[in-house]
Parts: structure tokens; C-alpha cells; sequence
């Protein structure tokens, strides 16, 4: 299980848990914002797909964040009630009670330890975070469910430490652009 904790100070650390409980590596917040980790295409898709199934009350902005990350042409992003399609990527995106993070994400692999299993595969959203900085983390927590990991210096949500952009960059985007590329 790959657990992405994002602290109030975030100094969190990136602990990568293969299915069968190996550690396959911990890194720390500068680590690379791709390690190969990505979402597959499933369903017959024609591109990897996936619907945030949101549990958090309308403070927090999981649709927003969701309509901008569906910006990348290699993916379809969305946000939906329920899930529309059993089979396809669907985490639900829980709002806890948790003042040890703003947000975490937890992203299990596959057996190839590359592509991002649709099992145990959700989002947890703190009412600790203030209001100013949800928008933020909840960018932030979907992109490492799109197999982001954390980038700084950067104008991005996918920073980790006290500046909150509420949006991707270009970087961001052509991250995907490139991580998704291929036929999966
Ligand atoms: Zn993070
Ligand atoms: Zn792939």
C-alpha cells in the first residue's frame, strides 16, 4: 500500500508498500514526481479513466480539482456521486476527522507493481485543513491518485511543504503526458 501523507507542515514522507507488504523504497518529499506508478486503462477505455466518488461535504472542492486535472488530453478525470461503471478506477474520497494530515492517499499497486489497483485504492480528506488550503489539497491528494508524486520548488498543488497553489502547473501536465504515452 502506498500511503502519500501530506502533514500540516508538509514534511511528509513517501512510503511505497509493494501488495505482498514488501517495502520497496521510502523516499523523502524531493523524490522524483514520477516514479513509473500510473493508472490503466480498464473497461475498455480508450484512455485511463478515473471518477472520484466523493464523500466530503461542499467544502471541500473535490470537483473543481477533478475538472482541472481532466485538462490532461491522456486521461479522462472526473467527480461523480457514485460510481458510474463497476470496473472502472473509482476511490471514494473520504472526509475524515485527523489533525495529523490535510490529506493522504492511499494508492495500492498491482502485482506488476506498476499499475495502481482499483482495490483499497481511496482518498482522505481532514477537517483540520483550513479553508484557504483545500482547494490546494484537494489537487494535491487526486494527483497522486493520477500516479503524481511530489515536486518543489514549483507553482503546483503537487508541492509539499507550507505554499498552497491550488492548481497543476504545465509541468504537471506534461508529466502526464508523457507517463501515459504508451498502450497500457
Ligand atoms: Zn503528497
Ligand atoms: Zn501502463
Amino acid at each position: 500500500v502506498l500511503i502519500l501523507k501530506r502533514t500540516g507542515m508538509r514534511t511528509a514522507l513517501v512510503t511505497t508498500l509493494a501488495l505482498a507488504g514488501l517495502a520497496v523504497s521510502v523516499q523523502s518529499a524531493s523524490a522524483a514526481h514520477y516514479i513509473g506508478l500510473h493508472l490503466a486503462a480498464l473497461n475498455g477505455h480508450a484512455q485511463p479513466t478515473i471518477w472520484f466518488v466523493d464523500r466530503t461535504d461542499a467544502s471541500w472542492p473535490v470537483t473543481a480539482a477533478a475538472d482541472e486535472w481532466n485538462r490532461s488530453s491522456r486521461l479522462t478525470v472526473g467527480r461523480r456521486a457514485e460510481c458510474p461503471h463497476p470496473g472502472d478506477y473509482c476511490p471514494p474520497v473520504h472526509q475524515v476527522n485527523n489533525s495529523n494530515f490535510y490529506g493522504r492517499t492511499f494508492r495500492p499497486l498491482n502485482a506488476d507493481l506498476t499499475h495502481i489497483s482499483r482495490f483499497n485504492f481511496y482518498i482522505e480528506l481532514s477537517n483540520s485543513t483550513p479553508s484557504t488550503r483545500r482547494r490546494s489539497v484537494a489537487c494535491h491528494e487526486e494527483g497522486h491518485a493520477l500516479g503524481l508524486e511530489h515536486r518543489q520548488p514549483a507553482d503546483s498543488c503537487l508541492r509539499a511543504d507550507n505554499v498552497f497553489p491550488n492548481l497543476p502547473d504545465a509541468h504537471d501536465f506534461n508529466q502526464l503526458y508523457s507517463a501515459y504515452g504508451h498502450s497500457h
